[in-house]
């Protein structure tokens, strides 16, 4: 009866999982256990989707890769302790792509600090570094505050990844469903909205007048426009004013890599004599070799659109525009709807950037056209990519990671649909790709998921297949075996000497593993190919049951090289 539901009690458990309900969570990431486990329960019951992993590093890359897919905090659950510890991965690799994440921990009874408690840890201490924001809820009364806060913090400004830290003695503490209820009211009224800076007119005037006196422009897209969802207004911009583009990695897909202004096939090209540099949310870091010579011309002049003012303070660029790439982009096509400009094919500028396009894509087919076997990288990677582009439309999402196997990939595989690369990111991060896998299959549904990753990356989080085949995802995974990180063993007599000789080569694995039988251990489908018959006919089956499946290509171990293209950093 009423009076009864009136005098219920709610634990923190509960309510820090009726908060997440309340404020639009309906995804998490994690591994239960002590003190969360009933936490994972109660959000099920609330109607969250909880994808329950083997090791918390996937699921933060699982939560890191969906507040990306989605634009929503991707929400990763631990344990206390050594569960937080491994969870810094995902939080961290956040951070890194500013992407927006809510790591919740449990954490030791505040009593017992600093006594060596079960699982102790300052778990505050430890985020530091990996987060934009972090709190401590002392008391049960404070839970849905916080989890306001974490929440807002992580999407608002710059996205990035957030800590909420809950003590295993206020999960077990009790308030009454109606002061609950009054608690989670107040604290969706506090909730901070974005105010966003508006960029002034003067400076979309002068950015335009920038573009417009160009000889030799260019628009570089990076993947904080695709979190944006900027690409209506990206594909405007460059139809409207024939300026080619550039996109960075997971920018691949804002527009075809098959439209005839990319000037991926024509990167050292565009990037080395641009004189004016459109970027949208992408930074001048590693990626984009610093922004710097020899690179790029010295001379260039860069226009900078990125929601972070320090990113631009940091950049020191010709012209910034603080703001969110979608607004700024529409600004930029108002003000140049007003007074039209376009290249033109045959713009100088234009034609030399697609004609060389062509003719290194012409190259690279004539590379791609043979079949090699045993497998070096290009041909199954085109075997792959042909079939894909049979497929249309929705694309698969891609996920890639692993030296040889992401560089090959990134530069055959074609992306035609915004969001639908994950890779190994800014921070190079390898191991993400189940973790990436499963985020983009819940967070898209309708889409299929392939990753071609390497057989180390593979490695990282294997055991994850299992996770695949429990919840039925329709991810396939293409393992690109060749034996080790980077292949065979590369070293040469010499170096092979002291007392530990006859060990295997620290980049080696066993040869020729059976990877494919991991995922038949629980009842998914496994293929082992090595010819392009072979791998047309598992991938066409995989493809069309939309049923979790790794199929082991074997590539020769001796193809690659070490590093992927990153040799001069090793
Ligand atoms: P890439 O790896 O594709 O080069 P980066 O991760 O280096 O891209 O850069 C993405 C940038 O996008 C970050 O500096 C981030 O602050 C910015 N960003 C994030 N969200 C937005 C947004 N809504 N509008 C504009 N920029 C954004």
């Amino acid at each position: 009866n009423s009076h009864d539901s009136q005098n219920a009690t709610v634990d923190g458990n509960l309510l820090a999982a009726k908060s997440l309900a309340r404020f639009g969570v309906s995804h998490m990431f994690g591994v239960v256990g002590i003190p969360v486990t009933s936490l994972a329960n109660s959000a099920v019951s609330l109607g969250i989707r909880f994808i329950a992993f083997h090791n918390e590093q996937s699921a933060g890359y699982a939560a890191s890769a969906y507040g990306y897919l989605t634009g929503k905090p991707g929400l990763l659950l631990t344990v206390s302790g050594p569960g937080c510890v491994h969870g810094l991965a995902g939080l961290s690799n956040a951070m890194a792509n500013t992407w927006p994440l809510v790591m919740i921990s449990g954490s030791c009874d505040q009593k017992d600090a600093g006594r060596g408690d079960f699982q102790e840890l300052d778990q505050i201490e430890a985020v530091k570094p990996f987060s934009k924001f972090s709190i401590k809820v002392r008391k049960i009364n404070e839970i849905p505050d916080c989890v306001a806060q974490v929440l807002d913090s992580a999407v608002l400004g710059r996205p990035g990844g957030c800590y909420l830290d809950i003590p295993s003695d206020v999960l077990h503490q009790t308030v009454s469903k109606s002061e609950a209820e009054g608690l989670i009211l107040a604290a969706e009224k506090s909730r901070k909205k974005e105010s966003v800076a508006r960029v002034e007119g003067f400076e979309i005037a002068k950015a335009v007048s920038m573009l417009r006196e160009a000889q030799r422009p260019l628009i570089v897209c990076g993947k904080g426009a695709a979190y944006a969802k900027a690409e209506n207004e990206l594909k405007k911009l460059v139809d409207s004013t024939g300026i080619p583009f550039l996109p960075t990695p997971m920018g691949k897909g804002l527009l075809p890599d098959t439209h005839e202004l990319a000037a991926t096939a024509a990167r050292s090209l565009a990037i080395g004599k641009c004189d004016v540099a459109l970027v949208v949310g992408a930074r001048l870091n590693w990626l984009l070799h610093f922004g710097e010579p020899p690179k790029w011309s010295k001379d260039v002049k860069f226009i900078l659109v990125d929601v972070s003012k320090e990113e631009i303070e940091l950049r020191k660029p010709h012209l910034g525009l603080v703001g969110d790439a979608t607004l700024v982009l529409e600004m930029i096509n108002k003000e140049i709807k007003d007074d039209p400009f376009c290249l033109g094919r045959s713009h100088l500028w234009v034609e030399a950037i697609t004609n060389k396009a062509k003719e290194n894509v012409a190259k690279m087919e004539a590379q791609l056209g043979k079949d090699v076997v045993p497998f070096n990288f290009l041909t199954p990677m085109r075997i792959i990519r042909d079939v894909i582009v049979g497929m249309g439309s929705p694309a698969p999402v891609l996920v890639s990671e692993g030296a040889n196997t992401m560089d090959v990939g990134r530069g055959v595989l074609l992306q035609t649909e915004p969001r639908t690369r994950l890779d190994a990111g800014t921070w190079g991060t390898m191991g993400v790709g189940l973790g990436y896998c499963i985020a983009a299959a819940v967070a898209s549904p309708d889409r299929l998921v392939v990753a071609v990753e390497g057989d180390s990356g593979f490695g990282f989080s294997a055991m994850e297949v299992e996770t695949l085949v429990r919840y039925q995802l329709p991810v396939v995974v293409i393992v690109f075996n060749n034996g080790g990180v980077y292949g065979g063993d590369r070293r040469s007599p010499e170096e092979i000497t002291g007392p530990y000789k006859e060990d295997p080569a620290p980049t080696s694995f066993v040869p020729c593993a059976a990877y494919h039988t991991l995922i038949e251990a629980f009842g998914g489908k496994g293929y082992l190919v090595g010819t392009p018959d072979e791998l047309k006919s598992a991938l066409t089956e995989s493809f069309s049951a939309r049923k979790p499946a790794v199929i082991n290509v074997t590539i020769d171990p001796y193809a690659g090289a070490e590093s992927g293209r990153l040799q001069h950093k090793n």
